[in-house]
């Protein structure tokens, strides 16, 4: 499998190269040069396979050139084995319709563990008899923090320096990344930042020819490939146990990136016979604004209980934009040029259409959030995180009469214990393996916004690139 840039100029890279960059040098994301397809046999085979198994069987062509089905399978087998979920990803079911896909059994209790757990992996198989060493720079608004730091903790070769918001992120969020004292960790707190701003620093340390010629620089937010293709998986890991592919299915993602959906958006080109793909927003709602009006326009990010979705430029926005504009570069490069000037852009007519039938938004506030939170607690048992809660929301709003509709649990609802306390009077417990969270000891740095002081910071302790 080749991959190419968004915005049409980059270098064409193969997997192993496109796992240890970040953004394109062009300024784009990287994308399978065309969509594999799995057949309805082929599907309906993975019925009952294990999760390791689908992930062979989604990802293979993902890899091929760069790794075997039997290194596909060795990796995947380490860093599912460290999920405390027999079956990986498990399926609740909430009512006749409405089901929970949990995908934070991983170490950190997020879904980005799905990914970060094998992205640490196949940096290590990919540096080891290298002497290559990376500089990871990532911007998180928390749960990729925390699973990047715990998947890349220790391993040799590798840097990670990690921006957070300061101040906007949960307390058991910045602990998770903060406590953990390995010596290539590196947490960095912005002073009187957003996450937004966070991510434009990230980028504009990628684009800058000084700073990313002196350094490896990689990249483990959703803007790598390697954790989308990850996240592809569980579509087909749920779906299959619904019915498909005779049955279709439709998902509810809570969507801040535009990492998660834009995963099930993959399952769909591969075949897996998705009805329709729920990208539910917060009241932070460029995405449903742009999905239901053509209008992607910024505004202030407003801060909520669902920090992960507190986002208002949506970097794998672009990877679709591309996808359904006819994978054009040159004209997507000038329609992104346009957006980072203006700050606002118009969707074009074949961007709206092409995704029409498959994508539906919905914008769900605070009272909403909370109800859903309290239908979950009192009509189901279940109790679930203020994200997951979004999402709900808008997969029950959703009329799909009587189709199968997985919502995706995104992280463990002790991680936000005070907003899921408030809605539902219920204090869930932090999971035994972090019980002791609290008692550890933290270190991180607190830094001015600036690309000046975040670079120097880094400079002075990065490897440079040989
Ligand atoms: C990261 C995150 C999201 C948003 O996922 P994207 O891939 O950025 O759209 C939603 N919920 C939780 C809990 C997250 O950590």
């Amino acid at each position: 499998m080749r991959y190419i840039s968004t915005r049409g100029t980059a270098p064409i890279l193969d997997f192993q190269a496109v796992t240890l960059t970040g953004l394109a040098s062009d300024g784009g994301l990287y994308m399978p040069e065309s969509w594999p397809t799995l057949s309805t046999e082929q599907i309906a085979k993975m019925r009952g396979m294990s999760y390791v198994d689908t992930a062979v069987e989604v990802m293979a062509p993902f890899v091929e050139g760069t790794l075997t089905r039997d290194d596909l399978r060795t990796l995947c087998t380490e860093a599912y084995g460290r999920f405390s979920h027999a079956a990986v990803t498990p399926l609740v079911q909430l009512d006749g319709t409405h089901w929970l896909l949990e995908l934070f059994h991983g170490p950190t209790l997020a879904f980005k563990d799905v990914a970060l757990q094998l992205l640490g992996l196949l940096f290590e198989r990919f540096l080891s008899g290298t002497n290559k060493h990376l500089t990871v720079v990532g911007a998180t608004s928390g749960d990729t923090g925390s699973a990047a730091i715990d998947a890349l903790a220790g391993r040799a070769g590798v840097d990670v320096f990690m921006l957070h918001p300061k101040g906007r992120v949960s307390d058991v969020q910045r602990r998770q990344m903060t406590t953990v004292l390995a010596p290539n960790i590196h947490n960095i707190a912005l002073e009187g930042a957003s996450f937004d701003d966070c991510q434009a620093l990230v980028k504009a340390m990628f684009n800058s020819r000084d700073f990313a010629g002196r350094f490896a620089l990689s990249a483990v937010n959703s803007i790598n490939w390697a954790r989308l293709m990850a996240q592809v998986v569980y579509y087909f890991y749920a779906a299959v146990r619904l019915g498909a592919p005779e049955r279709p299915v439709a998902f509810s993602v809570p969507t801040g990136n535009f990492g998660d959906v834009f995963a099930g958006y993959v399952a769909a080109k591969m075949g897996l016979p998705i009805a329709k793909l729920i990208v539910a927003t917060n009241v932070n709602d460029i995405l449903h604004r742009a999905l239901s009006q053509g209008d992607y326009s910024q505004g202030t990010v407003i801060p909520t209980p669902a920090p992960s979705m507190d986002i208002q430029v949506s970097s794998n926005f672009e990877r679709l934009l591309f996808d359904l504009g006819g994978r054009d570069g040159n004209a997507l490069a000038a329609q992104m040029h346009g957006f980072e000037a203006s700050k606002a852009m118009r969707l074009t007519n074949a961007q709206r259409d092409g995704g029409a039938s498959l994508l539906h938004s919905d914008r769900i506030d605070l009272d909403d959030m909370a109800l859903a939170m309290r239908w979950a607690c009192d009509g189901t048992g279940q109790v679930i995180d203020p994200h997951t809660a979004i999402a709900l929301a808008a997969a029950r709003r959703a009329e799909l009469g009587d189709m199968p509709i997985v919502t995706l649990a995104t992280a463990h609802p002790a991680k936000f214990g005070d907003a899921v306390e408030r809605a539902t009077g219920m204090r869930p417990a932090l999971p035994a393996r972090i019980g002791d969270l609290f008692d550890r000891e933290e270190r991180y740095a607190s830094l001015p916004g600036t690309f000046e002081a975040v670079t120097g910071y880094i400079a002075e302790r990065a490897v440079p690139s040989a």
